[in-house]
Order: structure tokens, then C-alpha cells, then sequence
């Protein structure tokens, strides 16, 4: 089980740092399971409701990490945005889980796994980047 660090890659703690006990508290089993042991949710399961606001939220902490306006249908199974809302909103990391280099994507609020970025797939975005992101990580900042 390979849990999400508290400190950020610069070896600072993220700024919505919570103890271990706090997030089993506040989150379901599920989502601290995806969110915090950096798991995924399987494919097509997961249910993103519409934003009215047009943000969403990280589950665990409330920092607004993407837009809808960003958001893509990649047929992938997850929800796919081509972009986060800023470039510091979120950590990108090396992860080497399945033995060939993927990149993950962290909450910079609270450290949070959220899921993975692919680039050069070829959708036709303006970023050609697919930010494929657990929906259970996330919720419409309404
Ligand atoms: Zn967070």
C-alpha cells in the first residue's frame, strides 16, 4: 500500500495537511482509499454531478483544482479534463507503480491523490494533456 505523503516534493508540509486519524474521519472508506492509499476507482463507475459553478473542488480539502470548462469526453471511464484551473493547484509526480513511467496528479492543497496526466494522446484539445481524474476526488464547489 503505497499511502500519499504530508509534505509536498519541495519536502514542505501542503498547507490543508491533516493527521491520518482526521481523514479516516472525514472521508468515507472508499475515498480515503482512492484519495489518500492513491487508488483508483474503477472505470465508468464514478458519477461527477454538473457544477453550477463551473469549479470543482478536491474531496478531501475544498481547494478548487479544476473548471468544466476544461473538461473533455475521453471515453476513458474517468473524468477528463485538459487542464487544471491553475498550474499550482496541482502536484504532478513520477509514479512507477505499474513498471513504466506514469505521471500522478496531487492536490497542492492537502496532498491528496486525484489520478493521473497523459500527454500527446491526440484529442483535440488545446493542451493535447488528459488530466484522467478519480470523480470521487472531486466535488462541484456550489
Ligand atoms: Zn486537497
Amino acid at each position: 500500500m503505497s499511502g500519499v505523503s504530508n509534505t509536498n516534493p519541495s519536502g514542505s508540509p501542503y498547507p490543508n495537511a491533516k493527521s491520518d486519524e482526521t481523514w479516516r474521519n472525514e472521508l468515507s472508506p472508499f475515498e480515503y482509499h482512492v484519495l489518500r492509499e492513491a487508488g483508483t476507482e474503477p472505470a465508468w463507475t464514478g458519477k461527477l454531478p454538473p457544477s453550477t459553478t463551473g469549479v470543482y473542488q478536491c474531496r478531501a480539502c475544498g481547494a478548487e483544482l479544476f473548471r468544466s470548462s476544461e473538461k473533455f469526453d475521453s471515453q476513458c471511464g474517468w473524468p477528463s479534463f485538459f487542464s487544471p484551473l491553475a498550474g499550482d493547484r496541482v502536484v504532478e509526480l513520477d509514479d512507477y507503480d505499474l513498471g513504466y513511467r506514469r505521471t500522478e496528479v496531487r492536490c497542492a492543497g492537502c496532498g491528496s491523490h486525484l489520478g493521473h496526466v497523459f500527454a500527446g494522446e491526440g484529442f483535440d484539445t488545446p493542451t493535447d494533456l488528459r488530466y484522467c481524474i478519480n470523480a470521487v476526488c472531486l466535488k462541484p464547489a456550489d
